[in-house]
C-alpha cells in the first residue's frame, strides 16, 4: 500500500491526495447509514490523471469507490469499513468544456456541480432541466452514473434522456472518448446506456455532453389541495389534456409529508391548509405570462368543477413560486432531522399508485399500530417516495433493526406484483443489492454480471455495489 500511495502522490501532486488527516466527509454517506474508512482519498484534475489512478489501482489490485457530490442515498458513493478501497473523487474536475448553442448542447466535466451546471446553461439563454434538491451539492458525474430523475422528468426525462455522449476511463485505465453532441449515431452497441446508471461499477464518467433546451418565456407553479390520490391522479390527466407538452412538474404530497415539514422545519409558510394531497403543478410556457396564466386559471377552474381540486393557490411571483418549491423539497430534509427511516424510492404505473398505497397504508398500520408513512414524489412519473417513520416514541435505530426487513418486504412484493420497480430513481447501491437479487429477472441479472466481468475483470471498481 505505501508503494501504491507514493506513486499516486507523485502521480497527482500534493494538492492530487488526502491520506491521514480528517476524510470523514468523503467517508460517511448523506444518509448515515454507512461509516466507512478510506484508504485515501484521489483528486484528480484531469481525465489523464484520472486514467493514471485507475491503471495504478489495476496493477497493485485496489479497489476504488468513485465519488462526486456524495449525495447518493443507496450507500454507494462511500468506502467499506476495510481502510482498503479508494475514494476517487470527481469534485476537481469541474471545468464547463464548452456550449454549442446551435446544436443545443453542453460539454462539462464529471465534477461540475449540478447547479453551476444549469447557470451555465442559463447564461447561454439555454435551459439544462436536470433539477433536483440536491443540485447544490451534487454533480453531472454522479447524475449520469445514478441515471438521476428529479422534478422535470415528466416533460424532459431523467439523467440518460438528457445525455448525447460520455468521456469515461475504464477500469484498466483506458480512455473512451465518446463525447459526441450527435442526436443519431446507428454504429453498434450503445455504450452510452451501459456506463449511465452504473453506479459507478463499471468505469469513471470524466466529462458529459448533454441536451439544452429553449428557456421557457413563462414558468408558473401552483400548489392544490386534493381529497385523495385518486382525485391527484384525475387532475394529472386533466393537466396533460389541457397543457400538453407545457406540464413540466407534478408532484404529490401526502398530509404527514407536509406535517412533518411544519414539526421540523416550523419557519416554511404553508399556503393552503391541511389536506389528504397536495400537488405541486408547474408549466413552462413558451408563449407568454399572460398564455401560462389563462391556462393555469383554466385548469385549475375546471379542476375544481369535477371535484377533483378543493382548493388551490398559484404562485404570484418568482419568489412565491420558490417558496412552493421548497415545501415539496424541504420533506427529505426533514425526515434527515427527524432521523432514520425506511425508505422506498418505487414506480408503479401511474393508475396502479392509488392502489398501492391505499392497501399498504393499510397493511402497515395493522403490522405495527402508530406507525407513520411519509409519502410524496414525482406522480407525473409514477414514482413515489413511500417512507415509514417510527411510530412516536420508538428510538429510529432500533425501529429499522426491528421492522426494516418485514415492511421492505411488504412494500417490495406489492411493488413488483403490480408490475412496478424496487428503484425508480435513486439507484441500488448497498441499500438494495440483496433485493435485486431476490427480484430481478434472471436473464437479466447474468447478462449484468458478463457486462460487468467484461469491463472490470478484477471487480475493482466500487466493488459489492448493486451486484
Ligand atoms: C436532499 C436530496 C434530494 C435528492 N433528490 C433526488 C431526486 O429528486 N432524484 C434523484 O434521482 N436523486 C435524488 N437524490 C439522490 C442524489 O442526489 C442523486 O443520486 C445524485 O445524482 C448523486 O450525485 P452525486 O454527485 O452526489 O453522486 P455521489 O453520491 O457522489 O455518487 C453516487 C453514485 O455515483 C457514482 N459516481 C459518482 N460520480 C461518478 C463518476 N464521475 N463516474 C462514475 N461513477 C460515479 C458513485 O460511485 C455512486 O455509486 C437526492 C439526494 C438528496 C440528498
Amino acid at each position: 500500500m505505501n508503494a501504491f500511495l507514493a506513486a499516486l502522490r507523485e502521480r497527482l501532486g500534493e494538492a492530487g491526495l488526502l491520506a491521514g488527516g480528517d476524510l470523514s466527509a468523503h467517508e460517511q454517506d448523506w444518509r448515515k447509514r454507512y461509516p466507512g474508512r478510506a484508504l485515501a482519498v484521489a483528486r484528480p484534475a484531469s481525465t489523464d490523471e484520472v486514467a493514471a489512478v485507475l491503471e495504478l489501482c489495476h496493477a497493485h489490485r485496489v479497489p476504488v469507490v468513485p465519488q462526486g457530490g456524495n449525495t447518493g442515498l443507496v450507500g454507494a458513493s462511500t468506502p467499506d469499513d476495510s481502510g482498503r478501497q479508494l475514494v476517487l473523487s470527481l469534485t476537481r474536475m469541474k471545468r464547463i468544456r464548452g456550449i454549442d448553442v446551435a446544436n443545443a448542447s453542453l460539454t462539462a466535466e464529471a465534477g461540475c456541480v449540478l447547479a453551476d451546471v444549469q447557470a451555465a446553461a442559463a447564461e447561454a439563454g439555454l435551459l439544462f432541466p436536470l433539477s433536483l434538491a440536491a443540485e447544490g451539492s451534487c454533480t453531472l458525474g454522479g447524475n449520469l452514473a445514478t441515471n438521476a430523475g428529479g422534478t422535470q422528468v415528466l416533460r424532459y426525462g431523467n439523467a440518460r434522456e438528457l445525455c448525447l455522449g460520455l468521456e469515461v476511463v475504464t477500469a484498466t485505465g483506458e480512455v473512451w472518448q465518446g463525447l459526441s453532441g450527435l442526436r443519431k449515431d446507428n454504429t453498434g452497441y450503445d455504450l452510452r446506456d451501459l456506463f449511465i446508471g452504473s453506479e459507478g461499477t463499471l468505469g469513471v464518467i470524466t466529462a458529459a455532453t448533454m441536451k439544452l433546451y429553449p428557456q421557457p418565456r413563462e414558468r408558473l407553479t401552483a400548489l392544490a389541495a386534493c381529497a385523495s390520490l385518486d382525485d391527484a391522479v384525475a387532475l394529472l390527466g386533466l393537466a396533460r389534456e389541457r397543457a400538453g407538452d407545457a406540464l413540466t412538474g407534478f408532484e404529490v404530497m401526502n398530509r404527514a409529508s407536509l406535517a412533518l415539514v411544519a414539526r421540523e422545519l416550523p419557519q416554511l409558510h404553508q399556503p393552503l391548509g391541511a389536506a389528504g394531497w397536495t400537488v405541486l403543478l408547474e408549466l413552462s410556457d413558451a408563449e407568454s405570462a399572460e398564455h401560462a396564466r389563462d391556462l393555469f386559471e383554466g385548469l385549475l377552474e375546471a379542476a375544481v368543477e369535477r371535484g377533483c381540486v378543493q382548493d388551490a393557490a398559484i404562485a404570484q411571483n418568482l419568489q412565491q413560486a420558490k417558496t412552493f418549491w421548497h415545501l415539496r423539497e424541504a420533506i427529505p430534509l426533514a425526515q434527515a432531522q427527524a432521523g432514520l427511516n425506511i425508505k422506498h424510492d418505487i414506480s408503479l404505473p401511474v393508475s396502479a399508485i392509488p392502489g398501492f398505497v391505499a392497501e399498504m397504508d393499510a397493511l402497515l398500520t395493522a403490522y405495527l399500530p402508530g406507525i407513520e408513512v411519509i409519502d410524496f414524489g414525482h406522480l407525473g412519473d409514477g414514482n413515489l417516495h413511500y417512507n415509514v417513520q417510527a411510530p412516536a416514541g420508538v428510538a429510529p435505530g432500533e425501529f429499522l433493526a426491528a421492522h426494516e426487513a418485514a415492511i421492505n418486504g411488504k412494500v417490495y412484493d406489492a411493488v413488483c406484483r403490480l408490475g412496478g420497480s424496487i428503484s425508480a430513481e435513486h439507484g441500488i447501491g448497498r441499500l438494495k443489492r440483496e433485493e435485486l437479487a431476490m427480484r430481478k429477472d434472471p436473464v437479466a441479472l447474468g447478462l449484468m454480471r458478463a457486462i460487468k466481468k467484461a469491463l472490470d475483470p478484477q471487480g475493482l471498481m466500487n466493488p459489492e455495489r448493486m451486484l
